[in-house]
């Protein structure tokens, strides 16, 4: 698809997804970085992208991010929000929170201080703001980070890390002594809080809840599973009306737990990559990652012992994945991978095809594959 000469112009498609799907042709118009129109009766005198056969879509939006393209955003140059912002429209991602792992505050600080002032103004997919994963998390449940650099949930620390840059999402395992009042802390700022690298049982689930938490962080990875008598964080994803980060890659999670959480819980499915510096890139085999030697095959990486450390996911993979593996039909996986994340992180004129919406858009081939990506009304990809 050849790149409009204006500001200014359409795209027609047969195949729309607001991400409601759209029966019959439509005329989506794009004035600077706002859809103005979105008409059934093509416009006169605008330059028109014709998408016929082609599926336009909401931009993608990864709440859950850590590297791109050789690069981890801890890090703290611009060179690795370059190279996720850069890299991400290949694959339809318009959007995106740089995510850092659980860190020293200072350290924190530090990658907050040194990149918040680009985020408004770097090329490619717009960071919108900070994801912080951790440091407030258990240390039962390190996953793939260093617990001896978690950090207690106190006031003085949450103030810190509050004043560091625009943070719009953090996760917090909810049973920590001083979490409750962390997250309720948070919350006040604005700040959307998951439930995540927890030992919870489920009554401390249900109280980070209470407390104003409103998703969980990569459902069933890195949290205490769900049993009969201990249903634990898990059991609140059925129970609650909570967001719910989901790595749809068949290695995080059986692909019979795609089939599950697409058929019951659409409704609140965030998909997320949970990507790290070895995403988006060719090349297999050993690197390092949080200052860990990984190893990178075609669909994980994983530390020596063999533990996941994060994924090589790409969200236009986890839309096919939940289509294919879990049955999903496709305007719901459209919505997992839109609307719903910009939902989960209060963002609203993000994530959906209608007059006002910024120009976020993704058109997709019939098999799900990006054909091009529009990111904030320019043209940042094109197969
Ligand atoms: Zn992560």
């Amino acid at each position: 698809m050849i790149a409009p000469s204006s500001k200014h112009y359409v795209i027609k498609t047969d195949h729309l997804y607001t991400p409601d799907e759209a029966a019959g042709t439509w005329w989506v118009e794009i004035d600077t970085h706002r859809i103005v129109h979105v008409t059934a009766e093509q416009p006169v005198g605008l330059e028109t992208l014709d998408a016929t056969g082609l599926l336009v879509v909401p931009g993608f939006i990864d709440v859950h991010i850590h590297g791109f393209g050789g690069h981890d955003i801890m890090e703290g140059s611009p060179e690795a929000l370059e190279a996720m912002a850069g890299g991400l429209p290949r694959f339809g991602v318009t959007s995106f929170l740089p995510t850092t792992v659980g860190a020293k505050v200072v350290v924190l600080q530090q990658v907050m201080g040194a990149l918040t002032p680009q985020l408004p103004t770097v090329s490619g997919a717009r960071p919108l703001g900070w994801h912080l994963e951790g440091p407030f998390l258990s240390s039962n449940m390190p996953g793939a980070m260093n617990p001896e650099d978690f950090e207690e949930p106190t006031d003085t620390n949450t103030a810190a890390l509050l004043g560091a840059g625009p943070l719009l999402l953090m996760a917090v395992a909810p049973e920590r002594d001083g979490a409750i009042a962390a997250i309720e802390h948070l919350v006040s700022r604005g700040v959307h809080v998951s439930i995540g690298h927890t030992d919870a049982d489920f009554e401390h689930a249900v109280a980070g809840i209470a407390a104003g938490a409103t998703s969980l962080n990569h459902l069933f990875n890195v949290m205490r599973p769900m049993l009969h008598r201990e249903p634990g964080p898990v059991a609140t994803a059925f129970l609650y009306d909570v967001y719910l980060q989901f790595i749809a890659d068949g290695v995080h999670t059986h692909p019979a737990t795609i089939a599950l959480i697409s058929r019951y819980l659409k409704e609140r499915l965030v998909l997320i990559s949970d990507a790290v510096l070895a995403a988006g890139l060719d090349v297999r085999g050993a690197f390092v990652f949080d200052g860990k030697e990984v190893t990178v095959d075609e669909t994980s990486v994983r530390l020596p012992g063999g533990r996941l450390a994060g994924s090589i996911l790409t969200l236009d993979r986890a839309v096919r994945n939940v289509v294919s593996i879990g049955g999903l039909d496709h305007a719901s996986a459209f919505r997992a991978a839109g609307l719903n994340p910009a939902h989960s992180i209060g963002v609203t004129d993000r994530g959906f095809i209608k007059p006002g919406a910024i120009a976020d858009i993704a058109v997709l081939t019939a098999d799900l594959h990006v054909a091009a990506t529009i990111c904030e009304g320019r043209m940042a990809y094109s197969a």
